[in-house]
């Protein structure tokens, strides 16, 4: 007999014998007459074959993602009337096979870092991938794998790296699947923005791992410390992005020209616009028309680099601003919102709360800086695409002095109507938490409103912790 043994911990309850998710049938009529996704080699997915995929192959494949515990943040979606939170599971699912097809097509895989644009490296006919994209790649891998062997396998890969690069970092920079050939990466070439201490640790420790020697490493210098308004710190980078297309063309055998990198700017320009008239909407709406999970997935999309190719995230985008506009319209208040839900938006990089467990709670993440920096940041399409594309990342706002930064904070803040503001950094973020408690004064100076600091430790072992300080915090600004 299967006894089921479930206690209560903050109004979730745990079990031993999993409950899995299935998309309804009923709505299955209304998602197939919804957009095709396009991709980048000119191919196409239609709403049909993403359906069948979402109830017949990815519930075998990937039973992990079907747990309905909500005491794991990147659970499914349940709002399953969003045809965009399908397309977007549908890619993330397929990624071990679309990025494997890519690259046989010619197409080298590049490391990055979150929080930087990817225009050049796809106008060198490379696909970028950060932290997060690789692991979902290395995971998708995995077949047949319950929540408890995924998330234990998964902690084993991050052990390993920690070994081999150091104590300190919190990240690893794909290091264990680049380096262990999971995900087999042809570059390692992150911007060295100021963001991400990690990124320095993970690029060294490439240098010496397994594969180090299949694996070309660059660093493209950005200048840091008030440089967006220098000319000779333009040029500087400028010069560094053309040497890093230079590079990948050692990779395809090909010659990337400034046209190639003004197409992808604009191309690129298309999806940072969609996704600032996206947010415009959603933050404008009475009530928040998505939950926090599908708000994020949405407003990242202008980043368009998680799904590993740009045409697929466009295509989703272009759907998604209609879907919300009428969503807004409706007055639809998203499945699993509270009416009146506290409104809280997150500082600082790689930490989110669980936007379920936030939920259940009374509150709501509605927007967060990290990313959302290079999102709203257009590229100018009328002058020399190197020294636009340069002069655009070298003013990223989340790389500004202190008041820069600030700033601009209190802008989203402002837009996005936040009651509270979360700092949260991780254990080893150097950057992020020595900047927390000068940016939240700033923010508090500026606003009034009520902010936190917590710091998250490196293994995500304490998730509990994170998460009964932010309830607490809800109660205290509802
Ligand atoms: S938490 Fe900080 S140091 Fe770690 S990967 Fe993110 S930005 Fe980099």
């Amino acid at each position: 007999m299967n006894a089921i043994v479930s206690r209560r911990i903050l109004g979730s309850s745990i079990s031993d014998t999993p409950e899995y998710f299935r998309y309804p049938d009923e709505i299955r009529d209304r998602f197939v007459a919804t957009d095709d996704i396009e991709f980048r080699d000119g191919s196409r997915v239609t709403a049909t074959e993403i359906w069948d995929y979402l109830t017949t192959v990815g519930p075998v494949k990937f039973p992990n993602l079907y747990d309905l515990s909500s005491l794991y943040g990147n659970r499914l979606s349940q709002d399953v009337t969003l045809p965009t939170t399908l397309k977007h599971n549908y890619l993330l699912m397929t990624m071990h096979d679309r990025m494997t097809r890519a690259r046989a097509q010619g197409h080298p895989i590049v490391f990055v870092q979150g929080g930087q644009s990817v225009d050049p490296y796809y106008a060198a006919g490379a696909i970028a991938l950060r932290p997060a994209s690789t692991g979902i790649w290395a995971r998708r891998q995995r077949e047949g794998l319950s929540r408890n062997q995924e998330e234990l396998e998964g902690r084993a890969d991050k052990q390993k790296a920690y070994n081999a690069i150091s104590f300190e970092v919190c990240n690893s920079a794909g290091y264990e699947h680049i380096q262990e050939g999971t995900v087999p990466a042809d570059m390692v070439a992150p911007f060295t923005a100021l963001r991400c201490s990690d990124v320095s640790y993970g690029t060294e420790a490439h240098r010496h791992g397994p594969r180090a020697k299949e694996v070309k490493l660059l660093l493209v210098d950005y200048p840091l410390d008030h440089q967006k308004d220098k000319d000779w710190s333009i040029r500087y980078f400028a010069d560094n992005l053309r040497r890093l297309t230079r590079n990948i063309d050692e990779l395809t055998g090909r010659t990337t020209t400034e046209d190639d990198l003004a197409r992808e700017i604009k191309l690129h320009n298309e999806g940072r616009r969609l996704s600032i008239e996206l947010a415009d909407l959603w933050w404008s709406a009475d009530q928040p028309p998505t939950n926090g999970k599908d708000r994020r997935d949405l407003f990242q999309l202008g980043g368009m680099e998680l799904h590993g190719d740009p045409v697929a995230s466009l295509s989703i985008l272009r759907e998604a601003r209609r879907v919300i506009e009428q969503r807004v319209k409706d007055r639809h208040l998203a499945k699993g919102v509270q009416k009146d839900a506290a409104r809280l938006f997150v500082c600082g990089s790689c930490v989110f709360p669980n936007d379920y467990r936030t939920e259940e709670a009374g509150g709501i993440i509605v927007g967060n800086d990290n990313h959302w920096s290079d999102i709203t940041t257009l590229v100018d399409e009328s002058g020399e695409p190197y020294h636009e594309l340069a002069r655009a990342v070298l003013s990223y706002p989340y790389e500004q002095p202190l008041k820069d930064r600030a700033r601009w904070t209190v802008e989203q803040i402002k837009k996005s109507r936040t009651d509270g503001v979360l700092f949260l950094y991780k254990w080893g973020c150097n950057t992020q938490s020595a900047i927390a408690r000068l940016l939240v004064d700033e923010i508090k100076a500026q606003t009034g409103i009520h902010t936190i600091i917590i710091e998250d430790d490196m293994t995500r072992t304490q998730t509990e912790q994170l998460q009964n300080r932010v309830n607490a915090f809800i109660e205290m600004v509802s």
